[in-house]
């Protein structure tokens, strides 16, 4: 039986900083398709972005259908030399798998994988012991850089073929502090946009032939950052408005300066949609500039919509597995930054379930080995529930 840590540690001695996979994915293609799955390797390319490499594998037939979905991909080490262990030796020390990935997120994967395995071992090969359901891989190679060649296209790719996923479990380093005291069921969104506030001019010693944006943007600033979006919903904390920079762009001290701009960004939970978060922006700012102020807001592209998954039985079910292993109940979440979850949850529920990230991207990052086996282990729970 392969273990997750043998596993962890053959996928983190493959240096596979994005956009190169080093190996990796044939590691785990070759374990999968030892086991019965049946594998896909796809490449993903964009003008002007390097091309990636991914991998898909499936083992059994129709519905229900889990997905456990990751990225081989890893961070660059930093400094090498500043590393207690090789950043890619996959050295074990004090009760802990060391190495870059080792918590985001090639333990997790391992960890996934292993309790697959295992699982299937435990079912004569199939996913349930009435040979119903299916249970995939959705392995991608660029997660931690544009995002562009992985998990979008691998989705529409799957999707092309006809796969039909009903529930998703991704691994990212969700986990706080101790194994199990959280799950992710969603992501705010986000958001960023810059202020524009035109003015006149002019020699600061004739201000009356000028017109000064400074003032006015301050005046804007503190008006778009007071007045609360939201006061938070049943599953997410109030969004939030944050200005970043302010700037004018002037270098000079007797010369008012002929406009000024603010960058924003917005983390929004579900109460809105971008469009609607928008527009209610827009009219703040018109509300707030009057007939003097000439303002407006450029919004950026974003491809970081909010989303959640509401608590079911799908999360129930995750919650069981975790409490019956760690004898934790875990707080359902929907903080921290945004993730793949956000792409995956346009084909179906999707949670987040993995390591400590205590120490991800970080020099000496580490996994516990403890809470490697109990990841398995909670793993393994989830099948069982899920296909029992
Ligand atoms: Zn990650």
């Amino acid at each position: 039986m392969t273990g997750a840590l043998s596993i962890a540690r053959d996928l983190v001695r493959c240096p596979s900083v994005t956009p190169l996979d080093a190996g990796a994915l044939a590691i785990l293609e070759n374990l999968l398709k030892a086991a019965g799955f049946e594998t896909h390797r796809v490449t993903f390319s964009e003008p002007g972005t390097a091309d990636i490499d991914n991998l898909y594998a499936r083992i059994g037939n129709g519905a229900p259908h889990l997905t456990f979905a990751g990225h081989t991909d890893v961070v660059p080490a930093g400094d090498d030399a500043a590393w207690t262990c090789g950043a890619f030796s996959g050295e074990v020390r004090d009760g802990f798998l060391y190495g870059r990935g080792a918590v985001d997120m090639k333990g997790g994967i391992a960890c996934s994988v292993a309790a697959a395995l295992q699982h299937l071992a435990d079912h004569g090969g199939k996913p349930n012991d009435d040979g119903k359901g299916s249970i995939s891989f959705l392995i991608t190679g660029d997660e931690e850089d544009i995002s562009v060649n992985g998990t979008v296209k691998l989705l529409q790719w799957a999707k092309a073929r006809g796969e039909k996923f009903d529930h998703c479990v991704l691994g990212e380093p969700s986990t706080v502090e101790t194994l199990g005291d959280c799950i992710k069921i969603g992501r705010r969104g986000s958001q960023s946009g810059t202020l524009y506030v035109e003015g006149v001019q002019g020699h600061v010693a004739y201000p009356h032939r000028a017109a000064n944006p400074v003032p006015d943007i301050s005046r804007l600033i503190v008006a778009l950052s007071e007045e609360p979006l939201d006061h938070g919903s049943a599953q997410f904390q109030p969004s939030n408005l944050e200005f970043t920079s302010v700037d004018v762009g002037n270098s000079a001290t007797n010369v008012i300066p002929a406009q000024a701009r603010a960058k924003f960004n917005i983390r929004y939970n579900d109460l809105h949609t971008q469009e609607s978060l928008r527009e209610l922006v827009e009219a703040r700012l018109v509300k707030a500039a009057g007939n003097r102020i000439k303002a407006h807001i450029l919004w950026e592209p974003s491809n970081a919509n909010v989303f959640v998954t509401k608590p079911g039985a799908f999360t129930d079910l995750a919650v069981a597995a975790i409490e019956e292993v760690t004898g934790r109940k875990p707080e359902l979440s929907t903080s921290g930054g945004t993730s793949d979850a956000r792409f995956i949850s346009h084909y179906c529920p999707v949670i987040e379930f993995g390591l400590v990230g205590q120490t991800m991207h970080q020099i000496d990052e580490r996994a516990s080995l403890a809470d490697m086996e109990n990841l398995t282990r909670i793993y393994r729970e989830i099948l069982d529930r899920y296909f029992g």
